[in-house]
């Protein structure tokens, strides 16, 4: 069994969801899949779900949504009439209006309402068209289907143990179901979503649930690339990648996969596979547990900026007990999250990310650092960028820091930090901002050619 997810550029419009329905209909094995909302047609168009949270502010701020509502119905009912199911659309205008003219108190809940109807009417479209052209199918309701969602501390959804046996039962329909992407509700009934992209993470759940043999993911790129292309024309493919390499690459920005989608499909083994709706006979990419080849040394180069290093220094840290955890306790007491802790002998480096380290932040916790840990001094850099070289085939083999150390130095980049862990998939350099690009460049033009 296979679980298909369609990211919005795959539904934009009727052209795109007919082919995401040859797709389906393609493979006996697709009978679970997962839709997000329509998304831009061009690079000037609006995702449904943006119009959505248009709505919902609208409506917040007590002025009239009509407007921004009329604008989603027109994009549903010029869909349905392309597709000739006219039949559906009062469905969908319902689903959108009482969503709409929900109850506003609860601002949070009521944004989430509104804003997952974009996944919900495009599930209930893909249903009708499939069953209008003979394939019988189904609209999947999250709460129907039991797939239950709360809260975390930092106001995240998180998954509830419980809705993995739900949800299990879809295997057993005779029908193809379609299933919203994006959210799930609460136990009390409320609708709650996940963070933007968040449809990826569906279709990990459901794959989890009901232990697929591969989790699909079709976008609009035929592959994942060794680099960002933005950064290096025509760069190297990748057609395999593990999740550990996947999830180093993601840290310093490659984003190919929503964050958190990777983690149901992970422990239960189960592949990805990146697939290109406008081009289904390419390759794609799959992101698996264990490689079955390696095509170089090196997987792939990403770099991102945003870091920052706070130094703090204590004559003779190395003989005192509990200082580093300290540290640590004030910056979780400050909701600081904390990346790497280099250290030397009488200093350590904690690295953050400037987002959760505010000049306000900065304050309160260089004060408590000097008045409750006695440090002598602390020292914040707020211009710091991470790149990342990874591949799991470099572990036991000799000399690829070495190179990459020479061409960083040969291009005059400065080297900050340097950072490999004992598991040696993959390297850590702190460069300024300014050069992320450039050493992301002189990194790949030095590794890719072997
Ligand atoms: N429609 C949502 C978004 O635009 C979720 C998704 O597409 O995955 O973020």
């Amino acid at each position: 069994m296979k679980i298909a997810k369609f990211g919005g550029s795959s539904l934009a419009d009727a052209f795109q969801i007919k082919k995401v329905c040859d797709i389906v209909l393609a493979d006996p094995d697709r009978r679970i899949i997962v839709v997000s909302a329509p998304g831009k047609r061009d690079k000037e168009d609006i995702k449904v779900t943006d119009l959505l949270i248009a709505v919902a502010n609208a409506a917040l701020a007590g002025d009239s949504y009509e407007d921004e509502l009329n604008r989603v119905i027109e994009r549903y009912r010029g869909i349905c009439d392309e597709l000739d199911i006219e039949g559906i659309l009062p469905d969908i205008v319902e689903t959108l209006k009482a969503a709409a003219s929900s109850d506003t108190s609860d601002s949070n809940r009521y944004i989430d309402t509104v804003k997952a109807m974009g996944e919900d009417c495009c599930a209930r479209l893909v249903a009708a068209y499939l069953t209008s052209i003979g394939h019988p199918a189904k609209y999947c309701n999250p709460k129907e289907c039991g797939l239950f969602l709360e809260h975390d501390a930092a106001g995240k959804a998180r998954i509830l143990g419980e809705s993995y046996d739900n949800l299990e039962n879809l295997k057993y329909s005779k029908e193809i179901c379609i299933f919203p992407g994006f959210y799930g509700y609460g136990k009390d009934g409320r609708v709650i979503t996940f963070s933007r992209g968040g449809s990826d993470i569906t279709g990990s759940i459901l794959a989890g649930a009901v232990s697929a043999d591969i989790y699909e993911n079709w976008t609009d790129v035929d592959n994942v690339f060794a680099v960002n292309p933005n950064i290096v024309k025509n760069p190297f493919p990748i057609y395999e990648i593990t999740y550990d390499e996947m999830r180093e690459l993601a840290y310093a920005g490659f984003s190919v996969l929503h964050e958190e989608a990777l983690y149901p499909v992970y422990v239960r083994g189960i592949p990805v596979h990146i697939r290109n709706t406008n081009n289904p006979s390419a390759k794609g990419t799959k992101i698996v547990s264990e490689r079955t080849h390696y095509d170089s040394l090196v997987t792939g180069i990403a770099g991102e900026q945003g870091f920052l290093t706070i130094t703090v220094t204590k004559y003779l840290m190395n003989h005192e007990v509990g200082f580093i955890s300290q540290l640590l306790t004030i910056l979780a007491e400050e909701g600081v999250p904390v990346e790497h802790i280099p250290s030397g002998i009488d200093s350590v480096t904690i690295i953050a990310r400037k987002k959760y380290f505010t000049p306000e932040k900065e304050d309160i916790v260089i004060n408590r650092f000097r008045n409750e840990a006695r440090a002598e001094s602390v020292k914040v850099d707020r211009d710091l960028a991470i790149v990342m070289i990874v591949g799991q085939a470099m572990e036991k083999s000799v000399g690829i820091m070495a190179r990459a150390a020479s061409a960083l130095s040969a291009a005059g980049i400065n080297l900050r930090i340097v950072n490999q862990g004992a598991s040696e998939i993959s390297m850590m350099f702190g460069v300024s901002e300014e050069y992320t690009d450039y050493a992301v460049r002189v990194l790949y033009k030095e590794l890719f050619r072997y």
